[in-house]
């Protein structure tokens, strides 16, 4: 039924482009595909965090599967369809009422009746002064990519959510020894705080803030203050991740759809946002947890939403885009 040639790039007005290919990006092309709709992705990378995630525990039909295998799959399920994805970067998008041009920071322009916005979220800075330049460095936000640079040495992990008692689990088999910095109690799911508890070489810092990070051209170590007392503290380590939670990628959507105080795309129940024909799901929104679970279920609402909403366009047709 579909042609499995994939066009390199996006030719005339699509009938949806999807701004990134993370669980629901790639979830809303299969649904939308389905319908005979012509769509294209637009995303800086395949797979969002679920590339940046070591081990999955809790997608229904796998007991266990690694991000980058659960990556593979889903895009192996949207190249089924002659659903082009674009590598690139969104840098804006604009409405003309009828129609939205969608443009990339390599320059492109894509125009498209409708646009889902699945762009995800992105890891939070300490905001120290010279936290960019040491990244790449031994500092990092992502243990799952980045840890096995640290094979026998000492680390530090700062956080004490979910991603970063994961981290120090991945951490503590590939380093000598752990330090997990945190400002309050870990606040992990209890069977991921269970497991971490029981670890050998994992020494904790609970009350702790950053309040510098050492070495001039790569990570020497940081140093901490106590909350309570003030008494600083040394501690010398080649690898600091950071992992002390979220935001989401939503900078290039100020001033054309509603966010809310914490940058989410505000939707309704049907993944529909303040500007009809632009619908928005997973991380980036205000949708209640943040699961691949969700933003897969929610990538499938947005198809399906913004399905109806071409349907009740005067002339327009289901039979399959000309494009095909
Ligand atoms: C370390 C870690 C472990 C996790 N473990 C689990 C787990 O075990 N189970 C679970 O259910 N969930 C887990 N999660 C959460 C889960 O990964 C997310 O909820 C899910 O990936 C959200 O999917 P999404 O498609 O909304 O966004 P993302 O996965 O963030 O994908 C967003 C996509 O948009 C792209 N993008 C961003 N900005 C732009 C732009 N301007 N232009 C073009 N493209 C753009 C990105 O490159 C990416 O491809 C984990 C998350 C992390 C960080």
């Amino acid at each position: 039924m579909f042609a499995l040639d994939v066009p390199s790039e996006v030719q005339g007005t699509v009938d949806c482009c999807i701004v990134g290919a993370g669980p629901a990006g790639m979830t809303a092309a299969v649904y939308l595909a389905r319908k005979r709709l012509s769509t294209a992705i637009v995303s800086k990378e395949i797979g969002g965090q679920v590339a940046w995630t070591l081990g999955i525990e809790n997608y229904m039909g796998y007991q266990y599967i690694t991000g980058r295998e659960l990556t593979a799959k889903f895009e192996e399920q949207v190249r089924q369809f002659p659903v082009p994805i674009v590598v690139d970067e969104v840098s804006e998008i604009k409405t003309s009422g009828e129609q939205f041009t969608i443009t990339t920071v390599g320059g492109r322009e894509i125009a498209a009746r409708t646009v889902i916005v699945a762009s995800g979220k992105k890891p939070r800075e300490l905001g120290l002064p010279n936290e960019k330049g040491l990244i790449g460095r031994g500092l990092s936000y992502c243990a799952t990519c980045d840890g096995p640079l640290f094979a026998n040495s000492e680390v530090a992990v700062v956080g004490g959510g979910n991603s970063a008692v994961q981290s120090i689990i991945e951490m503590s088999h590939v380093a000598t020894k752990v330090y997990s910095i945190s400002r309050s109690p870990w606040r992990a799911d209890a069977v991921i705080k269970e497991k971490a508890e029981r670890l050998v070489n994992v020494d904790k810092r609970v009350g702790f803030d950053v309040v510098e990070l050492l070495g001039d051209r790569i990570v020497e170590g940081l140093r901490i203050r106590d909350k309570a007392s003030g008494s600083e503290e040394i501690i010398r380590v080649k690898g600091i991740f950071v992992e002390i939670g979220l935001k989401p990628n939503s900078e290039f959507l100020k001033g054309i759809l509603l966010l809310n105080e914490r940058g989410e795309v505000i939707v309704n129940c049907a993944c529909e946002t303040n500007v009809p024909g632009l619908f928005a799901a997973g991380d980036v929104t205000n949708v209640h947890e943040k699961q691949i679970v969700v933003a897969a279920g929610e990538g499938a609402k947005a198809a399906l939403s913004a399905h109806v909403y071409l349907m009740k366009k005067p002339g327009f047709s289901s039979d399959g885009p000309s494009t095909w």
